[in-house]
C-alpha cells in the first residue's frame, strides 16, 4: 500500500503495528514534495532534515515502548499564517517576508505535543485575504486535480497539499470561508471549529472575531484527529472558550439517529453552478437514505451576508495590520526623509494590491461619519443574521448546503473582478459571523473532473454531531477516498 495518499488512521495505524515508521512515512511525504510541488507550488519552506530527526525521535520512542502522542510522528502541513518558533512565517506577504517568530502560536504546540510533525509551511492569499491564493507575494498554488485551476483560497496551500498527498493532514484558518472553499476545490475535507474552539494565539491576526484554525484532512477521522489535537482552552487567547474538548475520534462512527438536516430555501437562487447544486442535492438522497429528514428552513437575513462581511473584516483588519509600520516588525522601506514618509513606503512596498484595498475599505469604514452607516450598521446585521441560525437549530441539527456557488475557476479568472471573486463567499460566511462550526467534506466530481464539496453547518460547539455527520456520508459514498491523478 501506497504511504502517501493514506488517510492519517491507516498511517497510525501501520506504525503502531510495526509495518512502518515514522520516518518512512515521512520520507515518502518528502519525496511526493519532490515529484509534485513544482506543479503544484504548495510549499513556501521545507526543512528536511528537521522533520527527519523528530520523526526519528518518534521512532525510537515508540520503540522504547514509551507513549506516543495521538499524532504519532504524522506529518502535518501548515498555513504560513501560523507563528512557528524558529521557521520563517510569511503571511504570502512582502511585509513579513523575513519574518521569524521568536514563539509558537498555541496550536502548534499543541501539535508538538500530540507528536503531529510540521513538514513544511504552505502558501496561501496575503494576510488570508483572498479566495484563490492568487494574492501570494511568492506563487501562486496550483489545483492537484488541474494545474490551470486555482485551489481556492486563502488556505489554498493547506487543501492542495492534501490533495497532492504531500501531508494526509495540514492546519488552515477560516475568516470567512478560507478552509471549506479551498477543501471544496481540491476535493478533501476542511474543518472551520465554533468561533473560540481554538486558540487564536500565534495566528497572524486577519479579522480577530472572525478568524479560527482548523484541521484539512483526506479524511472525516483525520479532521476529527487534528481537532481534537488542538481544540481547547488558552489562558493566551482570552476569546478562546473554557469547555471541555469531547474526543471526536471517539464518537466518530456512531451514526446519528434521526438526524434532522436543514436545506435553506434562500441558497438556491440564480449562479449557482448546476452541477454543484445537483450535488449537493444528490447528497440530500443519500442522508435521506441514511434515515435522516430534510427539514426546509429559512435564513432571512442570510442575503446581507456577504455585504456584512466586506465591512466588518475590512475594518477589523485596517486595524490589526496598523501594526505594520515598519518599526515594530516586518519591512522597512529604505529610502525616506521623514518618519511619515517611512511608514507610507514601509507599507506602500510592504502590501500587495488587495491587501490595500481592505486597508482602505476598512478604515473609510470606521473613519468619522461613516462608522455609523457602515460599521455599527454591519453590526447589527451581523446579530440578525445570528438569530436566524439560532432559530434554525430549534429545528434542525445541521444545514446543508454547496461550499460554493462553483467549482474550482481558472488561475486568472477572477482575480481582476475582486466583487466576483469575494461572492464565492456566499455560503461560507455566515457561520463566521455567527461563530458557527462548518465542515466542507468531498461530495463529487464535475464533468471537468473537478471536485464539489458539501457544507455542512451545527450550533455553536457541536463540533461532535458535525463530524459524525460527515462520517455518515462518507462512509455511504466514498468520495474521500478519490486523488487527483497529478499527470
Ligand atoms: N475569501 C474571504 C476573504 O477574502 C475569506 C478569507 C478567509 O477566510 N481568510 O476575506
Amino acid at each position: 500500500m501506497s504511504l502517501v495518499g493514506a488517510p492519517a488512521s491507516e498511517l497510525l495505524s501501520l506504525m503502531e503495528k510495526g509495518e512502518t515508521t515514522a520516518v518512512e512515512v515521512m520520507q515518502a511525504h518528502l519525496d511526493q514534495i519532490n515529484q509534485t510541488d513544482d506543479k503544484v507550488d504548495a510549499y513556501l519552506h521545507v526543512d528536511a532534515e528537521t522533520a527527519l530527526k523528530k520523526a526519528a525521535d518518534v521512532d525510537a520512542r515508540r520503540k522504547a515502548g514509551e507513549s506516543i502522542g495521538p499524532l504519532g510522528g504524522l506529518p502535518i502541513a501548515i498555513k504560513d499564517v501560523l507563528c512557528t518558533k524558529g521557521v520563517p512565517t510569511t503571511c504570502s506577504s512582502r511585509m513579513l517576508e523575513n519574518f521569524v517568530p521568536p514563539y509558537d502560536a498555541t496550536v502548534m504546540q499543541k501539535l508538538t505535543a500530540a507528536d503531529g510533525i510540521m513538514i513544511g509551511k504552505v502558501n496561501m492569499d496575503e494576510f488570508a485575504m483572498g479566495s484563490s491564493t492568487e494574492n501570494s507575494a511568492f506563487k501562486k498554488t496550483k489545483n492537484p486535480w488541474n494545474i490551470e485551476h486555482s485551489p481556492g483560497g486563502s488556505s489554498g496551500g493547506s487543501a492542495a497539499a492534501v490533495a497532492a498527498m504531500t501531508a494526509p493532514l495540514s492546519l488552515g484558518s477560516d475568516t470567512g470561508g478560507s478552509i471549506r472553499q479551498p477543501a471544496h476545490f481540491c476535493g478533501v475535507v476542511g474543518m472551520k471549529p465554533t468561533y473560540g474552539r481554538v486558540s487564536r494565539y500565534g495566528l497572524v491576526a486577519f479579522a480577530s472575531s472572525l478568524d479560527q484554525v482548523g484541521p484539512f484532512a483526506n479524511d472525516v477521522q483525520g479532521a476529527a484527529l487534528l481537532l481534537e489535537a488542538i481544540a481547547g482552552h488558552d489562558q493566551l487567547d482570552s476569546t478562546s472558550v473554557p469547555k471541555e474538548v469531547p474526543s471526536y475520534t471517539a464518537s466518530l462512527d456512531e451514526p446519528l439517529k434521526g438526524l434532522k438536516i436543514g436545506i435553506v430555501k434562500e441558497h438556491y437562487v440564480e449562479g449557482i453552478n448546476e452541477e454543484v447544486e445537483q450535488t449537493v442535492r444528490d447528497a440530500y438522497k443519500v442522508y435521506e437514505s441514511l434515515g435522516a429528514e430534510l427539514v426546509d428552513i429559512s435564513l432571512p437575513n442570510s442575503k446581507y451576508c456577504v455585504a456584512a462581511y466586506y465591512i466588518i473584516a475590512p475594518a477589523e483588519a485596517s486595524s490589526n495590520l496598523a501594526r505594520y509600520d515598519g518599526v515594530h516588525y516586518g519591512h522597512r522601506a529604505e529610502n525616506f526623509d521623514s518618519m511619515i514618509e517611512m511608514y507610507s513606503r514601509s507599507r506602500g512596498e510592504g502590501f500587495g494590491t488587495e491587501v490595500k484595498r481592505r486597508i482602505m475599505l476598512g478604515t473609510y469604514t470606521l473613519s468619522a461619519g461613516y462608522i455609523d452607516a457602515y460599521y455599527l450598521k454591519a453590526l447589527r446585521v451581523r446579530r440578525l443574521i445570528r438569530n436566524d441560525f439560532d432559530e434554525a437549530f430549534k429545528k434542525v441539527d445541521v444545514i446543508a448546503s454547496p461550499t460554493s456557488p462553483n467549482t474550482a475557476f481558472k488561475i486568472g479568472g477572477l482575480i481582476n473582478d475582486p466583487l466576483a471573486m469575494y461572492l464565492e463567499d456566499i455560503y461560507t460566511i455566515s457561520a463566521n459571523l455567527a461563530g458557527l462550526p462548518g465542515i466542507s467534506i468531498p461530495a463529487g466530481i464535475s464533468k471537468a473532473g473537478l471536485p464539489i464539496g458539501l457544507q455542512l453547518l451545527a450550533a455553536p460547539f457541536e463540533e461532535e454531531k458535525l463530524l459524525r455527520a460527515a462520517r455518515m456520508f462518507e462512509k455511504e459514498t466514498g468520495w474521500t477516498s478519490k486523488r487527483p491523478t497529478l499527470n
